[in-house]
């Protein structure tokens, strides 16, 4: 079977996966069933490498409904060099990963001239009133820790401030950066980081949002495979979280003047 250039983020997914169950140095029948799992709820992995090779060795493993010692040896030295592939691949893309065009761009709120109530998550007969033309809240974090920034600046959108934009929405779309920044403040009941220092970049016109300044790692927010994903970046050990890093990394870093 034939090995690609590069590697999908599903199958990255599924080649962090097998790292986890290698980890001890030792694969057990519990392993197996396990990687068969993840293979069953990500059917998508199967028509790919490395995911089309283990679901077709894992199949004449489970044809019997047992798994025998010989066939987990053949697991582990299936794993064992899906494991040196996957290195050879991520290094290449290390080396072919040219530096392209950038701009630095703007990444603020929208002003809406309006306000609005958001009740309280905690006290239902709490509410705050939130200003979206100056992106302010009468909570006490946005009192706290956000009022001295520029309106519409990133470090403004208490908790409040992204499900007001979330309610107000109403057919009409935010850019696609914006609504993935609503929706991580939704799911984890927080505003955005007031600490953090938030930029977003051009490259290739398309938007990549960069949150720095809070310690080693940084957070980069790039499409991927049709997502919008995060991905983390150590600038202390100049690594990527997982190894796994967005399309033009090298010119991200360049944007941002890291090495
Ligand atoms: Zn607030």
């Amino acid at each position: 079977m034939s090995t690609p250039e590069t590697i999908s983020l599903k199958s990255r997914q599924l080649i962090n996966f097998c790292r986890t169950l290698t980890l001890d140095g030792d694969i057990s029948d519990e392993d197996a069933w396990e990687l068969g799992n993840f293979l069953n709820e990500n059917p998508e992995c199967c028509d790919e490498w490395p995911g089309d090779e283990l679901a077709s060795l894992l199949s004449k493993i489970f044809a019997n409904g047992s798994v025998a010692e010989y066939e987990l040896k053949q697991l582990a030295s299936k794993l064992g060099s899906i494991e040196k592939k996957a290195f050879k691949i991520f290094n290449k893309e290390q080396i072919a990963d040219s530096i392209e065009s950038f701009s630095p761009y703007d990444c603020i709120l929208p002003s809406i001239p309006t306000v609005v109530s958001i009740k309280s998550d905690s006290n239902p007969d709490e509410s705050y009133s939130v200003d979206l033309s100056v992106s302010s809240c009468s909570c006490s974090d946005w009192y706290g820790a956000r009022r001295h920034f520029q309106p519409n600046s990133l470090n403004r959108c208490c908790k409040q401030v992204a499900y007001a934009l979330h309610k107000i929405k109403k057919g009409s779309e935010y850019p696609e950066w914006l609504q993935r920044l609503i929706d991580e403040c939704r799911h984890s009941k927080k505003g955005l980081n007031p600490k953090a220092r938030w930029t977003m970049v051009l490259v290739k016109n398309s938007p990549v949002i960069v949150s720095s300044g809070t310690g080693d790692w940084i957070n980069v927010y790039a499409h991927y495979d049709g997502y919008f994903s995060k991905f983390g970046y150590n600038l202390k050990e100049q690594r990527w979280s997982y190894g796994m890093r967005p399309y033009y990394s090298a010119t991200i870093k360049a944007a941002l003047g890291i090495q």
